[in-house]
């Protein structure tokens, strides 16, 4: 596979529930963390995915200006490598705001070199597995109480984690 091809299940525009504001939603296909009652099963088998390049791909998730971004799943940092050139084209290029959905958890993700350098390419990251005997009704942004809704930039300068307050 070329080193510029993602695996993606799907796209939606404008979603108003996977992050703040409207956002494309870009669905990577694979998943290792097999959440018992996950809402995205079909994600799972990468052989359900299709190849599409960072070029196309930048320009699906650029049409609007009215949009910003949402990297969910499947499992994002699964295809850590390809995804950090196009998170840097939407956030440089196109001033993207970029939300990125994980079953690990951020202190998984900033221990690994390349993972943490996806997680300082975007802004705010939801993490953890989906638990389903933890969970409450109207709860936005997320599945299940484990979640964190976590603000990137300020936990990765503070060392700690700081909370996205939507
Ligand atoms: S991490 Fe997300 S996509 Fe993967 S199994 Fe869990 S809920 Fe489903």
């Amino acid at each position: 596979m070329a080193s510029d091809q993602l695996n993606i299940l799907d796209i939606i525009y404008s979603s108003s529930v996977d992050g703040t504001g409207f956002r494309d939603v870009l669905f990577v296909c694979g998943c290792p963390h097999h959440c018992p009652e996950c809402h995205n099963p079909q994600s799972w088998n990468a052989e359900n995915g299709h190849w599409e390049s960072v070029d196309e791909l930048y320009k699906k998730l650029t049409k609007s200006n009215l949009t910003n971004v949402t990297f969910s799943g499947g499992e994002p940092f699964e295809q850590t490598r390809v995804l950090c050139k196009l998170a840097k084209r939407l956030k440089e290029e196109a001033g993207k705001t970029i939300w990125i959905y994980s079953g690990y958890r951020y202190e998984e993700l900033k221990e690994d070199g390349e993972k943490k350098k996806l997680l300082s390419l975007c802004d705010v990251l939801v993490d953890g597995k989906y638990e389903k005997n933890n969970t409450e009704l109207n709860m936005r942004f997320k599945g299940s109480l484990n979640q964190r809704i976590i603000d990137i930039p300020s936990s990765l300068k503070e060392n700690k984690v700081v909370l996205f307050l939507p």
